[in-house]
């Protein structure tokens, strides 16, 4: 008893070809596996990304992205990620995104020289809020940076940060010490990443391990007052926005690794014979795959609801949230489920899913915990009532 998969529920967009090619020709499904056993990032194919076109999609074409509505946006990762089996295209395909502090509040010369670069995949951007100190609770963070005529001494820690040893150039939040703490003080920063004072080390992850996260020690750092971005104190009202827009696509991201699981799953056990027949006919797996492929399709609908009010400028912020934490439960359910009902060889490296489980896990933190997810959530639920706890 064969099962077959219906086709997801998401619109095509004028990048499927263009995903289909890059994934064929890129020969990104096994790339996916090669970064995971010897972690590097992939530079040479997120130049190529770029120059096929598939970085940056939702940032406007004046800024050298492709400018495409979100919900596009939402179903070309979903599709990358599904073909490719793996989240770090979409992902990499995302970090202009992630970087739209750079190409909102960034002087001209700062944009054409790091974020045009950064769309078409020759250099690279990343982002650094988290602390040793200060994680969930970025507002408490305590790395200053001190006015000194033209240019700001930057010193403190900032950790858990993708790209710390790779990145040519970082968007650094930091207290600007004449200010109030609490967000108000906040500043963001565009810091190169090579120059004196800077010290970088990478940490050992689980998985994404292509990422090279980690530690960057910042020592009376030089940073020219041309490289803050926007006005002192508004760093956290710039970067907050950015966050919670990324949220729904990073959900479509975790979905089409789960839907290409589920896919692979009832695939095999529809062929897998034990007891006499596929292991199709034991409810105790159809089941399971039943309510994986009924919820992925539920959260991927829901996250391309929360992308289509965006698009119409309703902020959906909680909703983002919820697309995000409720899309990496389903999707690590699915890939568990996959390890399970491939039997041994689904627990070992000859397959995928342990990859898969290790990078998809990351859901549950990187751009918020899921704690926090729920919290942003609540405020939703509980607008304009009393709040649970309050009297
Ligand atoms: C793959 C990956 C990539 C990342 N990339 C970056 C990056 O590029 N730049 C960057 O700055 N950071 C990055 N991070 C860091 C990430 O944003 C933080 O790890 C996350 O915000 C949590 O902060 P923390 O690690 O300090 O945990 P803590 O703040 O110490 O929290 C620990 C745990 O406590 C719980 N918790 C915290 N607050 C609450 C609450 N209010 N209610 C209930 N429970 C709560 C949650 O379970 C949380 O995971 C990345 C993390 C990962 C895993």
């Amino acid at each position: 008893m064969s099962g077959r998969v219906p086709p997801p529920p998401v619109p095509a967009t004028p990048l499927d070809a263009s995903i289909d090619e890059a994934c064929a020709d890129l020969g990104l499904e096994g790339l996916a596996r090669e970064l995971d056993r010897a972690p590097r990032f992939p530079r040479e194919t997120f130049r190529t990304l770029g120059e096929r076109g598939l970085l940056g999609l939702s940032v406007p074409n004046d800024r050298g992205g492709r400018g495409l509505p979100l919900v596009d946006v939402g179903a070309a990762l979903y599709r990358l990620a599904r073909t490719s089996g793996a989240t770090v295209f979409g992902k990499l395909a995302l970090q202009p995104e992630f970087c739209s502090v750079l190409a909102e509040q960034g002087p001209p010369a700062l944009v054409a020289e790091f974020y045009r670069p950064l769309c078409r995949g020759s250099t690279l951007v990343g982002n650094q809020l988290t602390e040793p100190g200060a994680g969930s609770d970025t507002r408490a963070m305590a790395t200053e940076a001190r006015r000194d005529g033209e240019e700001y001494r930057l010193t403190g820690t900032k950790s858990e940060a993708a790209f710390a040893v790779e990145a040519e150039a970082a968007i650094v939040y930091a207290r600007v010490p004449a200010h109030p703490r609490g967000p108000g003080g906040i500043t963001a920063f565009l810091v190169p990443q090579r120059g004196p004072g800077i010290e970088r080390a990478a940490v050992a992850d689980m998985g994404e391990r292509w990422m090279r996260r980690g530690t960057v020690r910042y020592r009376d750092v030089a940073v020219p007052a041309t490289y803050r971005l926007g006005e002192e104190g508004q760093g956290f009202d710039y970067v907050l926005p950015e966050l919670h827009r990324e949220r729904a696509l990073l959900a479509l991201i975790y979905l089409g690794v789960a839907r290409r699981t589920l896919e692979e799953t009832v695939e095999h056990v529809g062929q897998r014979e034990a007891f006499g027949g596929p292991l199709s006919r034991q409810e105790a797996v159809a089941f399971p795959l039943t309510e994986d492929w009924a919820e992925g399709d539920a959260a991927t609908l829901y996250a391309l609801e929360v992308l289509r009010r965006r698009q119409e400028g309703v902020a959906a912020d909680g909703e983002a949230a919820m697309a995000k934490w409720m899309a990496t439960e389903i999707a690590l359910r699915t890939i568990d489920h996959a390890i399970q009902f491939h039997g041994g060889r689904g627990y070992s490296q000859a397959l995928p899913f342990e990859q898969r489980w290790r990078d998809v896990r990351s859901g549950r933190l990187a751009h918020g915990p899921s704690e926090l997810m729920h919290l942003a959530a609540r405020r939703v639920l509980w607008a304009g009532a009393g709040r649970p706890g309050s009297s």
